[in-house]
Protein backbone atom coordinates (compact mmCIF):
# COMPACT_ATOMS: atom_id res chain seq x y z
CA UNK A 1 0.00 0.00 0.00
CA UNK A 2 2.86 2.64 0.73
CA UNK A 3 4.44 1.95 -2.25
CA UNK A 4 1.01 2.59 -4.07
CA UNK A 5 0.83 5.91 -2.02
CA UNK A 6 4.28 6.88 -3.45
CA UNK A 7 3.50 6.38 -6.95
CA UNK A 8 0.18 7.98 -7.28
CA UNK A 9 1.34 11.51 -4.95
CA UNK A 10 4.57 10.95 -6.51
CA UNK A 11 3.16 11.29 -10.13
CA UNK A 12 0.63 13.83 -8.84
CA UNK A 13 3.38 16.16 -8.08
CA UNK A 14 5.92 15.36 -10.97
CA UNK A 15 3.36 15.39 -13.96
CA UNK A 16 2.18 19.24 -13.69
CA UNK A 17 6.00 19.63 -13.75
CA UNK A 18 7.17 17.80 -16.46
CA UNK A 19 4.15 19.09 -18.48
CA UNK A 20 4.94 22.48 -17.37
CA UNK A 21 8.82 22.23 -18.25
CA UNK A 22 7.84 20.24 -21.92
CA UNK A 23 6.36 23.31 -22.75
CA UNK A 24 8.56 26.06 -21.56
CA UNK A 25 11.95 23.89 -22.71
CA UNK A 26 10.72 21.07 -25.22
CA UNK A 27 13.24 18.64 -26.36
CA UNK A 28 12.02 18.69 -29.97
CA UNK A 29 9.17 21.03 -32.15
CA UNK A 30 5.57 19.96 -31.23
CA UNK A 31 4.83 19.21 -27.65
CA UNK A 32 3.12 15.85 -27.03
CA UNK A 33 -0.75 16.07 -26.45
CA UNK A 34 -1.44 14.89 -22.67
CA UNK A 35 -4.93 15.18 -23.28
CA UNK A 36 -6.89 11.88 -22.26
CA UNK A 37 -8.65 11.40 -25.27
CA UNK A 38 -5.57 11.75 -27.38
CA UNK A 39 -3.52 9.76 -25.42
CA UNK A 40 -5.77 7.27 -23.61
CA UNK A 41 -3.58 4.31 -23.76
CA UNK A 42 -0.77 5.60 -22.12
CA UNK A 43 -3.16 7.12 -19.22
CA UNK A 44 -4.54 3.46 -18.70
CA UNK A 45 -1.04 2.19 -18.32
CA UNK A 46 -0.68 4.50 -15.48
CA UNK A 47 -3.85 2.52 -14.05
CA UNK A 48 -2.77 -1.10 -15.38
CA UNK A 49 1.44 -0.84 -14.56
CA UNK A 50 1.16 0.33 -10.53
CA UNK A 51 -2.47 -1.21 -9.65
CA UNK A 52 -1.77 -4.41 -11.35
CA UNK A 53 1.55 -5.41 -12.88
CA UNK A 54 3.16 -3.55 -10.35
CA UNK A 55 1.04 -5.55 -6.94
CA UNK A 56 1.23 -8.66 -8.61
CA UNK A 57 4.75 -8.38 -9.00
CA UNK A 58 5.25 -8.04 -5.31
CA UNK A 59 2.77 -10.43 -4.20
CA UNK A 60 5.28 -12.68 -6.33
CA UNK A 61 8.08 -11.66 -4.82
CA UNK A 62 7.49 -11.81 -1.08
CA UNK A 63 5.78 -15.64 -2.40
CA UNK A 64 8.99 -16.45 -3.52
CA UNK A 65 11.18 -14.98 -0.25
CA UNK A 66 8.30 -16.45 2.08
CA UNK A 67 8.75 -20.21 0.15
CA UNK A 68 12.98 -19.50 0.75
CA UNK A 69 12.12 -18.69 4.52
CA UNK A 70 9.92 -21.67 5.10
CA UNK A 71 12.59 -23.82 3.31
CA UNK A 72 15.11 -22.59 5.74
CA UNK A 73 13.01 -23.66 9.19
CA UNK A 74 11.46 -19.82 9.40
CA UNK A 75 7.75 -19.59 10.16
CA UNK A 76 6.32 -16.75 7.91
CA UNK A 77 2.67 -15.29 8.91
CA UNK A 78 2.82 -12.14 7.32
CA UNK A 79 4.94 -10.53 4.14
CA UNK A 80 6.35 -8.52 7.09
CA UNK A 81 7.92 -11.75 8.63
CA UNK A 82 9.94 -12.18 5.18
CA UNK A 83 11.13 -8.79 5.04
CA UNK A 84 12.26 -8.94 9.01
CA UNK A 85 14.30 -12.66 8.46
CA UNK A 86 16.57 -11.89 5.47
CA UNK A 87 17.15 -8.04 7.42
CA UNK A 88 18.11 -9.39 10.33
CA UNK A 89 20.55 -11.32 8.14
CA UNK A 90 22.12 -8.17 5.98
CA UNK A 91 25.41 -7.44 5.58
CA UNK A 92 23.46 -4.10 5.14
CA UNK A 93 22.43 -3.22 8.88
CA UNK A 94 26.33 -2.58 9.35
CA UNK A 95 25.32 1.01 7.00
CA UNK A 96 22.03 3.47 7.88
CA UNK A 97 19.28 3.40 6.49
CA UNK A 98 19.68 5.80 4.17
CA UNK A 99 23.08 4.34 2.91
CA UNK A 100 21.58 1.04 2.09
CA UNK A 101 18.89 3.29 -0.33
CA UNK A 102 21.72 4.93 -2.10
CA UNK A 103 23.64 0.74 -2.12
CA UNK A 104 20.27 -0.37 -3.18
CA UNK A 105 19.26 1.59 -5.98
CA UNK A 106 22.60 1.67 -7.86
CA UNK A 107 22.38 -2.34 -7.22
CA UNK A 108 18.55 -1.99 -8.27
CA UNK A 109 20.16 -0.61 -11.21
CA UNK A 110 22.58 -2.62 -12.90
CA UNK A 111 19.98 -5.72 -12.48
CA UNK A 112 17.88 -3.31 -14.51
CA UNK A 113 20.44 -2.86 -16.82
CA UNK A 114 21.27 -6.44 -17.83
CA UNK A 115 17.32 -7.27 -17.27
CA UNK A 116 16.69 -4.69 -19.96
CA UNK A 117 19.40 -5.31 -22.45
CA UNK A 118 18.15 -8.95 -22.43
CA UNK A 119 14.57 -8.31 -23.06
CA UNK A 120 16.22 -6.29 -26.49
CA UNK A 121 17.18 -9.66 -27.58
CA UNK A 122 14.86 -10.90 -30.14
CA UNK A 123 13.34 -13.90 -28.18
CA UNK A 124 12.21 -11.33 -25.32
CA UNK A 125 11.58 -7.66 -27.23
CA UNK A 126 8.32 -8.61 -28.52
CA UNK A 127 6.69 -7.90 -25.14
CA UNK A 128 9.35 -5.10 -24.52
CA UNK A 129 8.29 -3.23 -27.72
CA UNK A 130 5.32 -2.45 -25.91
CA UNK A 131 7.62 -0.16 -23.94
CA UNK A 132 9.48 0.78 -27.14
CA UNK A 133 5.77 1.28 -29.42
CA UNK A 134 5.56 4.97 -28.48
CA UNK A 135 5.77 6.93 -31.17
CA UNK A 136 5.47 10.32 -28.82
CA UNK A 137 7.97 10.18 -26.24
CA UNK A 138 7.23 12.17 -23.09
CA UNK A 139 6.52 11.36 -19.25
CA UNK A 140 3.32 10.32 -20.15
CA UNK A 141 4.51 7.46 -22.27
CA UNK A 142 6.52 6.15 -19.55
CA UNK A 143 4.34 3.71 -17.76
CA UNK A 144 3.62 1.82 -21.12
CA UNK A 145 4.88 -1.58 -20.30
CA UNK A 146 3.71 -4.86 -21.30
CA UNK A 147 2.29 -6.57 -18.12
CA UNK A 148 4.70 -9.58 -18.46
CA UNK A 149 7.56 -7.44 -19.44
CA UNK A 150 6.72 -5.39 -16.21
CA UNK A 151 6.30 -8.53 -13.84
CA UNK A 152 9.23 -10.22 -14.99
CA UNK A 153 11.48 -7.47 -15.17
CA UNK A 154 10.58 -6.43 -11.59
CA UNK A 155 11.09 -10.24 -10.26
CA UNK A 156 14.44 -10.42 -11.65
CA UNK A 157 15.41 -6.77 -10.14
CA UNK A 158 13.59 -7.16 -6.50
CA UNK A 159 13.89 -10.75 -5.42
CA UNK A 160 17.99 -10.57 -5.00
CA UNK A 161 17.47 -7.19 -3.39
CA UNK A 162 14.57 -8.77 -1.29
CA UNK A 163 17.40 -11.79 -0.42
CA UNK A 164 20.18 -8.41 0.12
CA UNK A 165 17.72 -7.85 3.31
CA UNK A 166 17.92 -3.94 3.06
CA UNK A 167 15.44 -2.14 5.97
CA UNK A 168 11.99 -2.42 4.53
CA UNK A 169 11.20 0.75 4.01
CA UNK A 170 13.95 1.00 1.76
CA UNK A 171 12.82 -2.20 0.10
CA UNK A 172 9.57 -0.80 -0.50
CA UNK A 173 10.43 2.21 -2.16
CA UNK A 174 12.78 1.50 -4.61
CA UNK A 175 10.17 0.05 -7.18
CA UNK A 176 8.27 3.72 -7.00
CA UNK A 177 11.39 5.40 -7.12
CA UNK A 178 12.56 3.97 -9.43
CA UNK A 179 9.18 3.94 -11.61
CA UNK A 180 8.73 7.35 -11.27
CA UNK A 181 12.15 8.43 -12.35
CA UNK A 182 11.50 7.08 -15.43
CA UNK A 183 8.99 9.77 -16.05
CA UNK A 184 12.31 12.24 -15.25
CA UNK A 185 14.01 10.26 -18.00
CA UNK A 186 11.11 10.30 -20.22
CA UNK A 187 10.11 13.66 -20.60
CA UNK A 188 10.27 15.83 -23.86
CA UNK A 189 12.05 18.12 -22.06
CA UNK A 190 15.67 20.19 -22.80
CA UNK A 191 17.54 19.24 -19.25
CA UNK A 192 21.52 19.62 -19.91
CA UNK A 193 23.40 17.78 -17.33
CA UNK A 194 26.90 18.99 -18.03
CA UNK A 195 29.49 16.20 -17.25
CA UNK A 196 26.71 14.95 -14.89
CA UNK A 197 25.35 12.84 -17.70
CA UNK A 198 28.21 10.70 -17.65
CA UNK A 199 26.78 9.39 -13.72
CA UNK A 200 22.94 9.85 -14.00
CA UNK A 201 20.55 9.19 -16.56
CA UNK A 202 18.88 12.21 -17.87
CA UNK A 203 16.20 12.66 -21.20
CA UNK A 204 18.36 13.17 -23.51
CA UNK A 205 20.32 9.99 -22.90
CA UNK A 206 17.05 8.14 -22.52
CA UNK A 207 15.87 9.63 -25.73
CA UNK A 208 19.00 7.74 -27.83
CA UNK A 209 17.73 4.95 -26.04
CA UNK A 210 14.19 5.32 -27.76
CA UNK A 211 15.39 6.71 -31.28
CA UNK A 212 14.80 4.50 -34.05
CA UNK A 213 17.88 5.75 -35.80
CA UNK A 214 20.35 4.43 -33.00
CA UNK A 215 19.62 1.02 -31.49
CA UNK A 216 21.44 -0.71 -28.83
CA UNK A 217 22.30 2.53 -26.35
CA UNK A 218 22.34 3.37 -22.91
CA UNK A 219 20.40 1.02 -21.79
CA UNK A 220 20.73 2.53 -18.03
CA UNK A 221 17.56 3.77 -15.88
CA UNK A 222 19.02 5.85 -13.54
CA UNK A 223 22.59 5.68 -13.25
CA UNK A 224 24.25 5.97 -16.97
CA UNK A 225 27.67 4.89 -15.55
CA UNK A 226 26.61 1.18 -16.15
CA UNK A 227 26.68 2.04 -20.21
CA UNK A 228 30.07 3.35 -19.79
CA UNK A 229 31.20 0.23 -17.56
CA UNK A 230 29.74 -1.81 -20.13
CA UNK A 231 30.12 0.17 -23.54
CA UNK A 232 26.55 0.85 -24.86
CA UNK A 233 27.06 4.33 -23.73
CA UNK A 234 25.88 6.75 -26.23
CA UNK A 235 26.47 10.37 -25.65
CA UNK A 236 23.64 12.58 -26.00
CA UNK A 237 25.55 15.58 -27.18
CA UNK A 238 27.24 13.57 -29.91
CA UNK A 239 23.79 13.02 -31.65
CA UNK A 240 21.55 14.69 -33.28
CA UNK A 241 18.27 15.50 -31.26
CA UNK A 242 16.25 11.92 -31.49
CA UNK A 243 13.21 13.29 -33.93
CA UNK A 244 11.70 9.44 -34.39
CA UNK A 245 10.36 6.88 -31.77
CA UNK A 246 8.86 3.37 -31.84
CA UNK A 247 9.31 -0.04 -33.12
CA UNK A 248 9.04 -0.86 -37.36
CA UNK A 249 7.44 -3.76 -36.85
CA UNK A 250 3.52 -4.15 -35.60
CA UNK A 251 3.98 -4.84 -31.91
CA UNK A 252 1.23 -6.58 -28.86
CA UNK A 253 0.12 -2.49 -28.24
CA UNK A 254 -0.91 -2.43 -32.01
CA UNK A 255 -2.75 -5.00 -31.61
CA UNK A 256 -4.08 -3.54 -28.19
CA UNK A 257 -5.19 -0.77 -30.18
CA UNK A 258 -6.67 -1.99 -32.72
CA UNK A 259 -9.10 -5.11 -30.95
CA UNK A 260 -9.48 -3.14 -27.75
CA UNK A 261 -8.20 1.07 -27.71
CA UNK A 262 -9.95 2.21 -31.04
CA UNK A 263 -13.68 0.10 -30.09
CA UNK A 264 -13.85 1.54 -26.55
CA UNK A 265 -13.10 5.49 -27.61
CA UNK A 266 -15.79 4.87 -30.63
CA UNK A 267 -17.89 4.15 -27.65
CA UNK A 268 -17.19 6.69 -25.15
CA UNK A 269 -16.16 9.72 -27.79
CA UNK A 270 -17.94 8.83 -30.96
CA UNK A 271 -13.84 8.69 -32.58
CA UNK A 272 -13.98 7.42 -36.06
CA UNK A 273 -10.20 7.85 -36.34
ZN1 LIG B 1 14.36 -0.64 -24.10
Amino acid sequence: MLSLVVVYVGLGALAPLLALAQHLRPAREGVPSIAVRARSLDWAYWLVTPLFSGLLSRALIVALGAMLVVALGAEVRHADDVLAFFEARSILSAIPSWSQLLVCLLLVDLLSYWSHRLRHRPLFFPLHAVHHSSRELDWLAAARMHPLDEIVDNIVISLPILLLGPAPWVFLVLGPITLLYTLVSHAAVELPLGPLRFVIVGPAFHRAHHALDAPGVNYAGMFSLWDLVFGTFRDPLSIAVPQRFGVEAPTVEDTLRGHVVTPVRRVLFGDRS
